[in-house]
């Protein structure tokens, strides 16, 4: 990477030794000013750290490179006729899991914590990036270079507002980490892999989460606020492939809402505004992606896209109840009535909402078919996001994959 750093990242002084490489002249911005995406900033950390002299390149909302990410990452883009790889992006194997032992308080089974710590444990890598919780507050996400299975541990379960996971890259250079295993959403992932040449290390390994619909943590607040009966008890929650949010409080009750009867016309604003503008749902260029929604109800789902993905996998496959991916149903009747409903914010009364809820549940999309029918809906509204806030960025912004399934749906015109 030889990109000239970005004019808002401060130079340090120059010194003899270090004059070469852009980042080894710049500082990180100071937090709370504005960053170069300005509002559609998704505060990946890549700005928190010296390596913002590369953010015009490297910033997901600023430059989109999803070709040269995959080709990178994975030897080759994704096939665009390939209707598993126009969705779920480029792949060697796709399959639902289970640990056969689930790590208790993790978001499903934790897959995701339990790789990070054989990853460690085996000697693979010198550390893992992952996301912990501040002190005071189980929905503020702490990020952190984990040097030990029990911090990787402690790192388990989503922390679902925005996360500044690349600040951490700030403490490579003299930490001694040579090899490092970083777990990320998408906007992160991306950031990350556009710098990954400059980075102090000799190997990375990429394990990837979906994300989607993400927040800030005042969002959050008024999420709960208006979905759950006590939002300062919730310490988990899922939007889970029965089409209900499932949360859990503190004394262990479990509380469902149908995902139709959400507050539309409250809700409408609170994703922040990098979510509404994101088309990197599944992942494209992690080495392993770890969700749920490509799996039946209880299962995770991943997508091993390349050999070191699957040297990922081969960690912790033995002690994994493995199963084929399958689907189900036809989602495309679902996701057209979904655009129109959702554009005119309609809120449905709960026991209609319910009703609904139980006959998309027996008779809607299962397995993989939920897995694009979410993409598809998640697509097609932020393509009418992006048109109406920023239609500047329409062309640049939208991927051609995302691009080939939005045109499969008819959108309002205006
Ligand atoms: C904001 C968010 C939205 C998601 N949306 C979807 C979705 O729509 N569809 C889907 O299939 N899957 C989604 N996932 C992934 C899914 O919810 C699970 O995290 C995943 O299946 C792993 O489960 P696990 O039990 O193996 O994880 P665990 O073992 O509990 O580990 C969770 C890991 O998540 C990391 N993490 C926590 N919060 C964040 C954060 N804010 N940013 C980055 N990393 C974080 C932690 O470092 C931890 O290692 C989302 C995850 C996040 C964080
Ligand atoms: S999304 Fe990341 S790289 Fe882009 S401006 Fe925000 S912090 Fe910087
Ligand atoms: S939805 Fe996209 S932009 Fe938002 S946090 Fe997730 S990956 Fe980043």
């Amino acid at each position: 990477m030889t990109s000239a750093p970005h004019p808002s990242a401060t130079p340090a002084p120059a010194s003899p030794a270090s004059a070469s490489l852009p980042h080894e002249r710049a500082r990180p911005l100071g937090k709370g000013s504005v960053y170069p995406a300005k509002d559609l900033c998704s505060q990946c950390g890549l700005c928190d750290s010296r390596w913002v002299a590369y953010v015009k390149d490297s910033c997901a909302f600023l430059n989109q490179r999803f070709e040269a990410m995959e080709t990178g990452a994975h030897g080759r883009s994704r096939d665009l006729d390939n209707e598993d790889e126009l969705y779920f992006g480029v792949q060697q194997r796709m399959l639902t899991a289970r640990l056969r032992q689930p790590i208790a308080g993790a978001q499903w089974t934790g897959i995701v914590s339990r790789l990070g710590v054989r990853a460690l444990e085996t000697g693979l890598v010198d550390a893992v990036l992952c996301v912990g919780q501040s002190d005071d507050d189980r929905f503020t996400p702490v990020p952190r270079l984990a040097r030990t299975p029990e911090e990787v541990l402690s790192a388990r379960v989503n922390k679902p507002t925005l996360s500044p996971n690349l600040e951490v890259l700030e403490q490579l250079p003299g930490s001694g980490i040579r090899r490092l295993l970083a777990i990320g959403v998408g906007c992160q992932i991306q950031a990350l892999r556009a710098v990954q040449s400059t980075l102090p290390l000799d190997a990375l390994y990429v394990l990837g989460l979906p994300c989607v619909d993400n927040v800030s943590r005042q969002g959050l607040q008024t999420f709960l606020d208006s979905t759950v009966s006590s939002p300062e008890t919730v310490v988990h929650y899922e939007f889970m492939q029965d089409f209900r949010i499932h949360f859990r409080h503190s004394d262990g009750r479990e509380e469902t809402v149908p995902f139709f009867g959400l507050d539309t016309p409250k809700l409408k604003d609170v994703f922040a505004p990098s979510c509404l503008s994101c088309f990197d749902y599944t992942n494209a260029g992690a080495d392993l992606v770890v969700g749920y929604m490509g799996a039946t109800f209880g299962r995770q789902w991943l997508t091993v896209r390349n050999p070191k993905g699957q040297q990922l996998l081969d960690l912790v496959e033995d002690e994994l109840d493995v199963a084929p991916v399958t689907s189900r149903g036809q989602r495309q009747p679902a996701v057209q009535q979904g655009i129109e409903a959702y554009d005119k914010a309609v809120k449905l009364p709960l026991w209609l909402a319910d009703l609904i809820g139980f006959f998309v549940q027996r008779f809607g999309p299962q397995g993989l078919e939920y897995g694009r029918f979410s993409i598809d809906s998640h697509f097609t509204r932020n393509a009418l996001w992006l048109r109406r806030n920023h239609p500047e960025k329409v062309a640049a912004h939208i991927p051609a994959f995302a691009q080939r399934i939005i045109s499969r749906y008819r959108l309002p015109t205006r």
